[in-house]
């Protein structure tokens, strides 16, 4: 099963209308199999504007319809044979001779019911088969425990179907207590099927049907035998608990959310093949799937991201499927993204900014990365680009940077590249405390800090061009993106009010600075809420 998860009901209806629309563009004399209820109506008003507009023809199509009250009489406002042509068929070219619903008004519903299915069998079966999904996971008329392998047929409808549906008549006696309905077999034989989820309340039905096994007591479960069903349903029916998944270079992390709280965490290698990376995500995802209801994955990847296709100089990823093979294989809605603008995400949603709007994440580490977060949503630029580590910061003699510029700012204010001006200024001065803590040649961060504290003047002209590096770098985020704060993150910023007090010094506006509380745990929390 295909998911399509969309913002709201109004991009489902327009997502939903435009596979009917390639369907019926690809086979002008496509047959389409209908379904009524308050989910699809959205979807018939875009099929009806589109044929406005020229874009759609309906003159060959042919549809049948999923099911209709028992007995009803057609100009009854309450039949579905009343509600396809007030949402649909009187508002496009429709021949009416095309038009098929299960006869309500019928002497003989047994003779009815095996007349439809010839039909749609001379008809040469249904192309696009359009479903919706009851709170129960009914789908038609065909009610949890109803024989399930069964062709279209009269049924009795359940009290509770009665009582839900008695809102639409005058009284509850006057529900007809029977329905002719497709049956599932005739549903399984379409060739494609979408099936439409809207609205909290059928939260719990689509995790069902997502995470659960094939069940006659949800009809809709029956759907996964079938090879070609795309769910299309909104954020509402489809937040069940997020999997944020955070791959780095030799580990990758996860968390998984759910209503806001994390409910659970984990750490394991990142393995060295393209192949063994994927196997153990697919492994993992699908072992918390069932025992978190998991409905969405969201993974964040240092590289380019093109389309879901990553690409990227620290891992076996070149031009790697990932949205859509993780996806194929856990049977999940996955979205990949930048690494490090889930770190963004993550600390506007979860950090100390998370009563901001607008943030911007730098990380001060092997190089200089971060996100933007405008309005509380990651700011991507069009190729995926956004490395703010590469604006040039020193026009004269900059230094060179991997990128082909010189002078960029990575190339002050990385780790890297504070500790290699530290031991270039220690190998300067071999008399200076600096100079004394370097071990076999190396320095750490902390070494630098320790020399500071100790008074050496090298290590604090060090710092203090460190600093001046960095206020020069923020303060050119700050008047391109205005943001309510900056928050720092990396080795460095452990140092805590050390870095920040000076850096505070040299900022011009009053925008809040902050260090990362989440850290390294900001990149897997950010990505589950892709
Ligand atoms: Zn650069």
């Amino acid at each position: 099963m295909r998911i399509i998860l969309c913002d709201n009901y109004e991009e489902l209806s327009k997502k939903a209308a435009k596979i009917v629309a390639s369907q019926i563009t690809l086979k002008p004399d496509s047959v389409l199999g209908l379904a009524t209820g308050s989910t699809p109506v959205g979807m018939y008003n875009e099929l009806a504007k589109m044929y406005r507009q020229g874009e759609l023809d309906f003159s060959e199509v042919k549809t049948f319809n999923l099911d209709e009250y028992y007995p009803i009489k057609k100009k009854n406002k309450q039949s579905y044979d009343y509600f396809m042509r007030e949402n649909l068929f009187s508002k496009i070219n429709i021949k009416n001779e095309n038009i098929h619903i299960p006869n309500g008004e019928t002497e003989n519903p047994q003779k009815e019911c095996e007349d439809y299915e010839k039909q749609i069998k001379a008809n040469g079966g249904v192309d696009l088969q359009i479903l919706g999904i009851g709170r129960n996971g009914h789908i038609g008329f065909n009610e949890p425990d109803a024989s399930l392998n069964s062709f279209t047929h009269l049924t009795n409808l359940t009290e509770n179907t009665i009582k839900a549906n008695s809102r639409f008549f005058d009284s509850f006696d006057d529900v007809p207590k029977q329905a002719l309905t497709m049956g599932i077999s005739t549903i399984l034989n379409a060739k494609k099927i979408i099936l439409l989820a809207s609205g909290a309340s059928k939260r719990k039905v689509v995790s069902e049907l997502i995470n659960g096994g094939i069940n006659t007591n949800i009809p809709a479960t029956m759907l996964k035998t079938h090879p070609d069903v795309v769910l299309v349903c909104d954020r509402e029916s489809y937040s069940g608990a997020k999997l944020g998944i955070d791959i780095g270079g030799t580990n990758i992390k996860m968390a998984v959310i759910d209503q806001n709280d994390i409910v659970y965490k984990s750490n394991f290698k990142t393995e060295d093949t393209e192949e063994k990376i994927m196997q153990s995500l697919t492994e993992k995802i699908l072992s918390l799937k069932s025992s978190l209801d998991i409905t969405t994955v969201g993974i964040g990847t240092p590289g380019i991201i093109k389309e879901g296709r990553v690409t990227a100089t620290n891992l076996p990823f070149s031009d790697t499927p990932l949205e859509s093979e993780i996806a194929e294989k856990t049977g999940l809605c996955v979205t990949v993204d930048n690494d490090a603008n889930c770190a963004a995400l993550g600390e506007v949603i979860f950090g100390s900014t998370k009563d901001c709007d607008n943030i911007v994440l730098v990380t001060l580490g092997t190089g200089v990365g971060g996100g933007i977060i405008m309005n509380r949503q990651i700011l991507h630029s069009k190729n995926n680009m956004g490395e703010i580590g590469h604006f040039v910061i020193q026009a004269e003699n900059g230094r060179p940077c991997p990128c082909g510029q010189t002078g960029c700012w990575e190339q002050y204010c990385s780790m890297t590249a504070f500790i290699k001006d530290a031991k270039d200024a220690a190998m300067k001065n071999p008399d200076s405390i600096l100079y004394k803590m370097m071990k076999n040649d190396t320095l750490t961060g902390e070494d630098i800090f320790k020399s500071m504290d100790k008074g050496c003047p090298v290590a604090k002209k060090v710092f203090d061009d460190y600093i001046r590096y960095l206020a020069m770098g923020i303060n050119s985020l700050v008047n391109i993106f205005g943001p309510d704060a900056i928050v720092l993150a990396g080795g460095v910023t452990r140092q805590g009010d050390k870095l920040l007090n000076p850096l505070k010094k040299l900022i011009k506006s009053d925008v809040r600075l902050e260090i990362s509380t989440l850290q390294n745990d900001a990149g897997s929390l950010g990505a589950a809420m892709l």
